[in-house]
Order: structure tokens, then C-alpha cells, then sequence
């Protein structure tokens, strides 16, 4: 049995995501008690640890993780012109970038932000794609750990002894929260855990070396205690919600919305764009957990009071499922897979509780209600 969460339309097999008696998720709970917080005391609180870990040298005062996307544009755009800092903008390069990112990402730059930009080997990133969607149905799983690890690597290297991360995920989809201290400043060890059984020295084969691991390696624990790096999550200190980021941003800069009118598998069109791998991620999510990109955009939505859970309900039941049409065949080719491989990865994938197999079609078991 799927549970659906009462108040959005998040599914209970969201990893890690918790539910109370009332059939609603641990995201709407936290979602409801921003109302009750104190947002000018937040202020108040970012401005002091600004000062504190601010470095009394240097050129630059801050690293912010940055994708281009409407997110971390809107939190580099407040840190340099709102609050004076001179932050270096890090990007850990999309797997299969996007021109739409390319043109939102230069014209932040072209606003005055230095951009230090780390595209990893992709005969390697290739090989690990395909492997990972085959093994797990994640093409992103080194990725991830390339994400966590290059902007902790930029810190350490260049001395920039703080960071700005966007949000704190599992507070604010869905997961699990170690510790209230956690939602403020990021616990590396919490992010790390999370990459349990991916440590990327298991990744070595007769083609991948050690050498080859680089941008995925988690600096030393030493090195990084040296420099004192703290990273802080923005949304602690200001509400956070993505279609206001996007209003934010779009008054700022000429920012560029996904190709069609709106991204596969999804009503959005602001959101995510940088990485045509993303269409195919947030599908196998759908395949895997048996909900998709336009019920994940849906939530956030509901959540920040922006949209019914009727109305929400409609566009999940119409764009969800969709198969990630737009770049299918970069796809295939970035995963060196033929059209049938891929299907049958897929379908590998398919946890038979959520789905039942009717003539030549798949449906879910227990569909979003
Ligand atoms: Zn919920």
C-alpha cells in the first residue's frame, strides 16, 4: 500500500520521509511552522555569522555551490548586492549541460561574479552513468558525491573558509533531521552518510583508476578543519521557496525557461535546467518510488501555499508519468545504450509494489489520490 500525504501529494515512498498519525508528511509540518518563525531574528542571526566567519583576508568572503539556476543565482545575487560579500561562484559542471544554463550562467557573470568551473572527465562520467542507472537507476550517483566534494575542495584550496548552500533537503522535502543545529549549518558527516556504500574508491575497474576519482573525493577531514570551513544553509535564514527565487532572479537578469514551455514530466518551467540528465533522473525517481517530477513540484507549491492540492492533483495526474521525451536520444548516446537496453533497464527497476504489469502497459498499483 502507498500512502499519500493529506496535505500535499508526497507518496510515503519517499526515502527516509516520515509520516504522522494524521497521514501527513514531516515536509508540511515543517513547511507550517515557518509561519510561526521569527524571520527578522533569522536576519539578525545570518548577519552575525556572516561577520564571524567572514575572512579577515582575501579576496573572496564566500563560496556559493552554484548551478546558474534560479536558486543559487538568487542567493549570490543577495550575498554580493544586498549584503556587500564577494562571493566565488563554484559550479560542479552538469553532466550533460544545457545551452539555456550557459546563457543564465553569463549573464550572472556578466552582472560581476568571479566563476570557477570544474567539468570532471567524462570518459569516466560516462562509464559511471551508465553503470549506476543499470545497477540502481541513478545515472547520478558519482554526481552527487562530485557535487558534495567540489565546492569543499575550492574551499580547502583556496582558503574561503564559508559556503552557502541553498536548502536544507531533508527538512524541507522529506527526510530525515539529525539535529535542529543541522538545519542552520551544514553537517558534512549527515550529506556524507547519505552516500553510504558509494564510496567512490569501489568504483575503480580495469578502466577507472584512482586517479580518476578526483572530483568525487571528499577533502581530508584535516585540511578541511585547517581552513575551518563552515557551510550554512540560506534557507534557515530566509523563507525559502523556489517560485519566489525564480520571481527574484527573472527581475534581475535575462533568465532563459526551459525549451516547449515547460520540462518533461513536469507543469514547471523554471525549474532544474541545467543538466539534460535531469529529465531522465527525476523519470527513474517516478520508476523507482513511484512518483515524479511534477508531484516533487507539486509539494513545494502546496507547501509554500502557491497552489490547492486539487489543483496540484490535476497537473501531477497529467504530467507525471511522462517519458522524458526532449533529449531521450542524448541520452542513449551519452549512456552509450541502444533504445531496447534502455527499456529493459528501466523496466528492471520497476519495484513490483508499485507497479503491476496490464497487457503491454505498466500501471501504478496504488495511483496519487
Ligand atoms: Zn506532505
Amino acid at each position: 500500500m502507498v500512502i499519500y500525504c493529506k496535505t500535499s501529494l508526497m507518496p510515503d515512498t519517499r526515502p527516509r520521509i516520515v509520516f504522522d498519525d494524521d497521514g501527513v508528511c514531516n515536509a508540511c509540518h515543517t513547511a507550517a511552522a515557518k509561519d510561526a518563525i521569527d524571520w527578522d531574528a533569522r536576519r539578525a542571526e545570518f548577519l552575525e555569522y556572516v561577520e564571524r566567519f567572514r575572512p579577515k583576508d582575501g579576496f573572496y568572503d564566500c563560496i556559493v555551490p552554484w548551478s546558474g539556476g534560479k536558486d543559487s543565482s538568487a542567493i549570490a545575487y543577495k550575498l554580493k548586492f544586498e549584503f556587500g560579500l564577494n562571493p566565488l561562484l563554484v559550479t560542479y559542471s552538469p553532466m550533460m549541460p544545457n545551452d539555456i544554463a550557459v546563457h543564465n550562467r553569463e549573464e550572472m557573470i556578466n552582472l560581476g561574479f568571479d566563476h570557477l568551473m570544474v567539468r570532471s572527465n567524462q570518459k569516466v562520467c560516462r562509464r559511471l552513468a551508465r553503470r549506476f542507472l543499470t545497477e540502481r537507476g541513478d545515472p547520478k550517483i558519482h554526481w552527487h558525491a562530485g557535487i558534495n566534494a567540489v565546492p569543499v575542495q575550492v574551499a580547502v584550496n583556496y582558503d574561503i573558509p564559508l559556503i552557502f548552500y541553498a536548502e536544507h533537503g531533508e527538512s524541507e522535502y522529506g527526510g530525515r533531521v539529525l539535529s535542529e543545529e543541522h538545519l542552520k549549518m551544514r553537517d558534512f558527516a549527515e550529506v556524507l552518510e547519505h552516500q553510504i556504500g558509494d564510496d567512490p574508491y569501489n568504483w575503480m575497474d580495469e578502466e577507472i583508476e584512482e586517479k580518476d576519482l578526483a572530483p568525487y573525493l571528499y577533502p581530508d577531514q584535516n585540511a578541511v578543519d585547517e581552513v575551518g570551513v563552515k557551510a550554512l544553509y540560506f534557507g534557515y535564514f530566509f523563507r525559502w521557496s523556489m517560485k519566489e527565487n525564480y520571481d527574484f532572479i527573472k527581475d534581475k537578469i535575462d533568465f532563459q525557461l526551459a525549451e516547449n514551455g515547460r520540462t518533461d514530466g513536469t507543469f514547471t518551467n523554471f525549474d532544474s535546467l541545467d543538466d539534460k540528465i535531469d529529465n531522465l533522473y527525476y523519470y527513474m525517481q517516478f520508476i523507482k518510488f513511484g512518483f515524479g517530477r511534477a508531484v516533487r513540484d507539486a509539494c513545494r507549491m502546496i507547501q509554500n501555499n502557491q497552489m490547492t492540492r486539487d489543483e496540484a492533483l490535476e497537473l501531477a495526474r497529467r504530467y507525471d508519468a511522462e517519458f522524458p521525451k526532449t533529449y531521450h536520444d542524448e541520452h542513449l548516446d551519452y549512456l552509450m545504450m541502444t533504445a531496447a537496453e534502455f527499456t529493459e533497464v528501466v523496466d528492471k527497476h520497476r519495484d513490483p509494489e508499485i507497479w503491476d504489469r496490464q497487457g503491454n502497459n505498466w500501471v501504478l498499483r496504488h495511483p496519487l489520490a
